[in-house]
Formats: structure tokens, sequence, C-alpha cells
């Protein structure tokens, strides 16, 4: 597992190198020797004498050995010291070897690319040392050919030298097992709703379009994974808020109308509940003797159901309704 903390100073980009050093176990120490030893110093490097830098640190942020070990050297804080004109807003990584690498080694590089551009939302341009040629003035030009292979090939960059985005088509089977109430609205009326959420908390913006998120979702890290858990119960608890809002609506109507009717002595409630309930079960006994004559049968559908629906008006009036068993009700049909 590799560890990143994002540094202060704003990066956007990553640079990686090769050592161009012989195939030697020591060679982390060697490159260490010819950094920060003292200038006065020589230091056989490659079998040619070279003149130690005197710096306080390894040039390069990482540095990945023959057994793709990682060894983390310069701070991340600090700016990096290994291509001129572009070492302000990067971080270097350096391979060891000569133009021949195993694929282990390639493979952490991925990892460790992979790594550090996801604190970035996938925003870093990555670029081998010689690629400086093609990107920055002239006066940083470089003669060397380092990293000695095609670093866009390797880790499978876009045009623009960014890692390309796979669209995971498994992320909205994710979403349901770890957010369903989300996944849910995400079909609905309030999408919306459940868009702005997810892209708040995982991307850092407002509204993010289904390839984003589906990127997000699809590669989401473990701490991704928790925020999302985060934003489910966030989301349930403001639906929440919602149902108990409607409830109070409906019951502060009811309220008013039976205060209008107190206040007036106003008898029309009582007579038109009197017609309703009598219309309504009157029709059903009427049932009970005659069948509906089947020309007749949609329009006293739509009487019998207009009724029914006026008879639980007069009840819920009179007697108040049971937003608890509706509720019961609504989770009975959710468990299905
Ligand atoms: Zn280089």
């Amino acid at each position: 597992m590799i560890k990143f903390n994002k540094p202060e100073r704003e990066i956007k980009y990553i640079f990686v190198h090769c050592s161009a050093s012989n195939v030697i176990e020591d060679d982390v120490k060697k490159i260490e020797e010819l950094h920060t030893g003292n200038k006065n110093n020589k230091v056989v490097w490659n079998t040619r004498e070279e003149k130690c830098f005197g710096w306080s640190y390894i040039g390069y942020q990482y540095i990945i050995d023959y057994k793709a070990k990682i060894h983390e050297c310069r701070p991340l804080e600090i700016q990096p010291a290994s291509q001129y004109g572009m070492n302000k807003h990067s971080i270097s990584i350096c391979l060891l070897g000569n133009g021949v690498y195993s694929n282990k080694q390639f493979k952490t590089l991925k990892e460790l690319c992979k790594t550090i551009n996801l604190q970035y939302n996938d925003k870093l341009y990555i670029y081998g040392h010689r690629d400086i040629n093609r990107i920055a003035k002239t006066k940083y030009h470089t003669t060397k050919d380092c990293p000695k292979f095609e670093v866009k090939e390797i880790l499978n960059l876009d045009d623009n030298n960014l890692i390309k985005k796979k669209v995971n088509k498994l992320w909205k089977k994710t979403l349901s097992v770890v957010a369903p109430t989300v996944a849910t609205a995400l079909g609905g009326p309030l999408a919306g709703t459940a868009v702005k959420q997810i892209s708040q908390k995982l991307l850092g913006k407002d509204s993010a379009t289904e390839e984003e998120l589906s990127y997000a979702i699809g590669n989401a890290t473990p701490e991704q994974l928790n925020k999302l858990k985060e934003i489910e119960t966030n989301f349930k608890i403001e639906m929440e808020k919602l149902g108990v809002d409607l409830e109070r609506i409906n019951a502060g109507d009811r309220d008013s109308a039976r205060k209008r009717e107190m206040e007036l002595k106003d008898k029309t409630p009582s007579i038109l509940g009197f017609f309703i309930m009598f219309g309504f079960f009157g029709l059903l006994g009427f049932l009970l003797f005659y069948a509906v004559p089947t020309q007749n049968e949609a329009i006293f559908n739509i009487m019998l159901g207009a009724l029914g629906t006026m008879a639980t008006g007069v009840v819920s009036y009179y007697f108040g309704s049971s937003a608890g068993s509706r509720a019961k009700d609504l989770k009975g049909v959710k468990n299905d």
C-alpha cells in the first residue's frame, strides 16, 4: 500500500526519470552520495568520476529500485531538482536502470502515479524527463534521453499526458450497495439533488457529468466509499425531513378547516360529509342486490373511486389521519 500525503505547494506535473546507472544493489546510496555529498568531493558514477552536488536531499521525491521497492527521498513540500525549468509544480520519480526495466518496476510506477494522481482528481500531467523538449521553453531543453522509455505508452496516458479514465460499468451496482437511497434517487425526480451531493462530496464541485460520476464511484478508494456512505445518511435524513414537512402541511390544512367550522358554526362540512358517506355506503349497498349494467361499468367505477376518496377525506377530517400507519405501509412496500 502506497501512502501519499498531498503537499501544500501546488502540483501540476509528475516527471519520470531513470538513474542511467549500472545495475548494482546500492544505486540509491550512490545517488544519495552524488546529490548530497560535499561539493568538493567526488564520487564514481558509472565508471566516471563526478563532482558531488552538495544538495540537502536527493533531487527526486521517489526512487523505485530494481526490486520495485519505493524509496521516499526528497520531502514532497520541497520542489524537486530534476527537470530544470519545470521543478516548481512537479513531483519527480526515478526508476533505477538504464533503458531496461522490469515489469515489476513499471507496475510500481503505475501504482505510485495513480495514487498521487487520485489526490488531484486525475488532473496531473505525467511526463518523461525528455518530454520537456516538447512542452517547455527551448532554454529548458535537455540533451538527455531520460527515462529511455515512452512514459505515455507504459502508463497508458491520453493525448494530453493525463491518465486515461476508464468508465467502470459496475459503478451503479457499487452505488446501489453502498448508498441504496441515493442510487434509487438517481433514477427519479430527485436525481438533481442526488448528483449534487455526490459531486460536492466526492469531486468537490456542484455538478458532475455522468462520466465523471461513473469514474469516481467505479474507482472509489475506501475513503471515498466511506464518503458515499455519509452522503447516503445525509440524503436519507433530508428525505425524511421532507416527508415530515409534507405531513405537517396536510395536518395544517385540516386544522384550519376545522377551526373555520367551529368559529363560523358552519354546518356545510357536516352536511357534505353526510351525503358523501350516504352516497358511498348507499352505492356499496346497491351492489349487494343489483349488478352494474356492462355499458355503465366504467362510469360506475369512476364514481365509486371518487366517493371512496371523498369518504376517506371525511373520516380524516373528523378523526384525523394516522400518519404512523401510512408510514408503515410505505416501509412494507420498500422492503419488497
Ligand atoms: Zn532525468
